[in-house]
């Protein structure tokens, strides 16, 4: 389905509540729709051994959050990159472009952190001018983490929607601890949809099989809690700014067809 204006989107959702799987059928459904995660282009960079990869590596590695101007920066330099964003008196490339509708892929490659679009363009008299050719509409997957980073995003690109998917925790925990792993051959079972023939062991080999540290309730839980510690003020940052919408499922299916019924209503 094509969009008539573009849409400048931020997911924002739990752990496990299947952020992922929307974003994937979005961007199916709504072809003119790229995604930006700042988590894959922060890896991209590390693999790469960028100037930049090598400052946050440690930072990942422990869990912690990247320097909110390290983001900033990546961020604005990926936006100015795919023309999503102008310098205020640049052409819209994407409107004179006759292969707007095409727009390469990211190239995460060229990214020394030396030659990042400067922060300073945030500070500038004139903001810069976000394209409104629809075929300039993207998710952003990770980004904004925190109010901090909102702030400066606003003064970037004015997002037009932010999506809250909820799920009950307790129903998200019990897909969680439905999961079993077979480690040696990564085979994945689910006691309620997927049951193995005896519980506790591979089909395939007949050894036992595990559970992921990271599916352990407690510290799901402990994920959630900061997840929500987080996210409820940049989620009452938006709200205020009227861009934000909740949507509720117990299911990714149960929530698709909302989100595609709204992203018409609101872009088609
Ligand atoms: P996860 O969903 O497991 O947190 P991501 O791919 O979103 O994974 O991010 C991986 C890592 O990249 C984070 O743990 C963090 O170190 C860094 N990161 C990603 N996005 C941001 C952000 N907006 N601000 C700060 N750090 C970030």
């Amino acid at each position: 389905m094509r969009l008539r204006k573009a849409a400048r989107v931020i997911l924002v959702g739990a752990p496990g509540v299947g952020k992922g799987t929307q974003s994937e059928r979005l961007l199916q459904r709504f072809p003119q729709i790229q995604s930006l995660s700042t988590g894959d282009l922060l890896r991209h960079n590390v693999k790469a051994r960028t100037p930049l990869g090598i400052k946050v590596e440690n930072t990942m590695k422990a869990g912690g959050l990247v320097a909110d101007d390290l983001i900033m920066r990546l961020i604005s330099n990926e936006l100015y990159k795919k023309g999503w964003l102008r310098r205020p008196g640049d052409p819209d490339v994407m409107t004179l472009s006759s292969t707007a509708t095409n727009a390469e892929p990211a190239s995460y490659g060229e990214l020394p952190v030396d030659l990042i679009t400067s922060t300073a363009a945030l500070d500038a008299h004139a903001p810069p001018v976000a394209s409104e050719d629809p075929s300039a509409s993207f998710i952003l997957d990770g980004f904004p983490r925190t109010v901090t980073q909102a702030l400066t995003c606003d003064k970037i690109v004015p997002i037009n929607l932010v999506v809250s998917l909820k799920t009950p925790i307790d129903v998200v925990i019990e897909r969680i601890t439905s999961r079993w792993v077979h480690e040696p051959s990564g085979r994945v079972y689910n006691t309620t949809f997927n049951a193995p023939k005896v519980p506790g062991i591979d089909d395939v080999t007949g050894e036992p099989l595990t559970q992921r540290p990271d599916d352990n309730v407690d510290v799901y839980r402990e994920r959630f809690r900061k997840f929500q510690e987080t996210s409820e003020p940049l989620l009452e940052h938006y709200a205020k700014k009227g861009v934000l919408w909740e949507v509720e499922g117990m299911t990714s299916n149960e929530i698709s067809p909302k989100l595609y019924e709204e992203f018409e209503r609101r872009f088609a």
